[in-house]
């Protein structure tokens, strides 16, 4: 059998086999070809750029990518690939197929941009005020475009084929609506032809161009959210003692929570929680009845998830019995954690370095972001890694999800290039690997 399909129970031969291959000349894509990308890269390389600033100049909310959908399906379908838009609401899948046999691998590009009015004064600044592409999915729908324009000219290289998956939503979907990578894939992307494993990357303001940041095991949290009603009784601001007051219990419901994570947890097992929003109360002297508090979890593994949700329901009683108050508890699970195979990774560790050189591929640890990219990870093997954005020029950059988030592009090249390297090496080696067990 093909190792992609089950990882887990090869691990021993693909040790062996990652030392066979990855050892021998051929494996690795080779200079001449490593040449012959970059050349193509060159050729199409202000295509790409202007792609990349349409984009970025029309930048479109979670299921709402028409314009930037139609523009990925007009330009994969002018490669000559086969095409289906209309995925998941607004997502495209292409699919090019090499001249030689083999599996299908698929690359992921997250489309949707976020509601913050743009601030960089960029001359490619976004046009649709309050919408801004401040998370880099531009670019990351260039990147694999460029990835899909740069492979279509070497279709006699490729040992399989190549999905090109464009994702609406990743930011989340608007309430009421479904999406993302989950509707994505029960509408079938990860099928016909079936796809044996997936890569993905993410821009990253913090590490400078020309490197990726990249390790083995869990790299992005999981991400839950909560809801919490405190419901009290309220009566006159001087007279306490006839109400029961919820911004008092809200309020010490906020402080205990903290406690969960220093406290109660392993500290060697990361996690936050956070409460970004409270409301309550009417009057400066009115005992407030009813307080809401919503917030986020983050977590890397599930049992960290488990306790925490235990804990804040046993603070809330704790906090609400002795005064008489109620409460409602809403705890909603959301994406789980980013994991890169293990296995996948020490395949494709070599190919990243090959790309971009050793001395440029860092380790990364866990971050406590979330990204629905771990909806494909968690069915098949999944390579994700970081792309550094920050200009060398600048000693910080600003953040992600920021106003002023403005990644360089000379990484978007980069991006292309490690895409091509992983891809045709993947394939390479899922190639030989069928080869020498027929
Ligand atoms: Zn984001
Ligand atoms: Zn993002």
């Amino acid at each position: 059998m093909p190792c992609l399909s089950n990882f887990g129970t090869i691990r021993i031969l693909s040790v062996v086999l990652v030392l066979t291959f990855l050892c021998s000349p051929g494996f690795c894509v080779d200079k001449a070809t490593s040449l012959r990308i970059a050349h193509l890269i060159e050729k199409h390389k202000k295509d790409i750029l202007d792609i990349r600033r349409f984009i970025h100049m029309n930048p479109e909310l979670s299921n709402r990518e028409f314009d930037t959908s139609k523009l990925v399906s007009s330009k994969l379908l002018s490669l000559n690939m086969e095409v289906k838009p209309g995925v998941a609401h607004t997502g495209v899948v292409g699919l090019l197929r090499g001249q030689n046999q083999g599996i299908t691998i698929g690359v992921r590009a997250d489309m949707d941009a976020l509601p913050i009015e743009e601030q960089t004064g960029l001359p490619y600044q976004s046009l649709n005020q309050g919408i801004m592409h401040a998370c880099g999915h531009d670019v990351h729908t260039s990147i694999v475009l460029g990835t899909a324009m740069v492979l279509n000219e070497m279709r006699d290289l490729i040992k399989g084929s190549v999905k090109f998956i464009f994702q609406p939503a990743e930011e989340g979907v608007p309430a009421g609506e479904q999406g993302g990578a989950s509707l994505m894939i029960k509408q079938g992307v990860l099928d016909n032809p079936p796809v044996r494993a997936i890569l993905g990357l993410h821009v990253w303001p913090d590490a400078e161009t020309g490197t990726i940041l990249f390790s083995s095991g869990t790299i992005f949290a999981g991400a839950d959210t909560f809801d919490i009603t405190i419901q009290g009784k309220s009566a006159h601001g001087a007279r306490p003692h006839e109400g029961i007051d919820a911004v008092y219990i809200a309020s010490q419901v906020v402080i205990d929570i903290q406690s969960i994570i220093s406290r109660s947890m392993n500290p060697v097992h990361p996690a936050v929680v956070t409460i970004g929003k409270i409301s309550g109360g009417s009057r400066p002297n009115i005992l407030a009845d009813q307080v809401k508090l919503e917030g986020t979890v983050r977590t890397l593994d599930q049992n960290t998830q488990q306790k925490i949700k235990k804990f804040m329901e046993k603070i809330l009683i704790s906090k609400t019995q002795p005064f008489d108050a109620s409460y409602s508890f809403s705890y909603k699970e959301g994406t789980s954690p980013l994991y890169n195979h293990p296995d996948l990774g020490s395949i494709l560790e070599p190919s990243l370095k090959n790309a971009v050189g050793d001395n440029n591929v860092h380790s990364l640890d866990p971050q406590m972001v979330a990204e629905d990219f771990s909806e494909y990870s968690e069915r098949i093997p999944g390579f994700y890694f970081l792309l550094g954005v920050k200009p060398p020029w600048q000693n910080t950059a600003p953040p992600l999800h920021s106003s002023r988030f403005s990644p360089d592009e000379n990484s978007i090249p980069i991006g292309i290039k490690t895409l091509c390297h992983l891809l045709l090496d993947c394939l390479d080696y899922q190639k030989q690997f069928e080869d020498n067990n027929p």
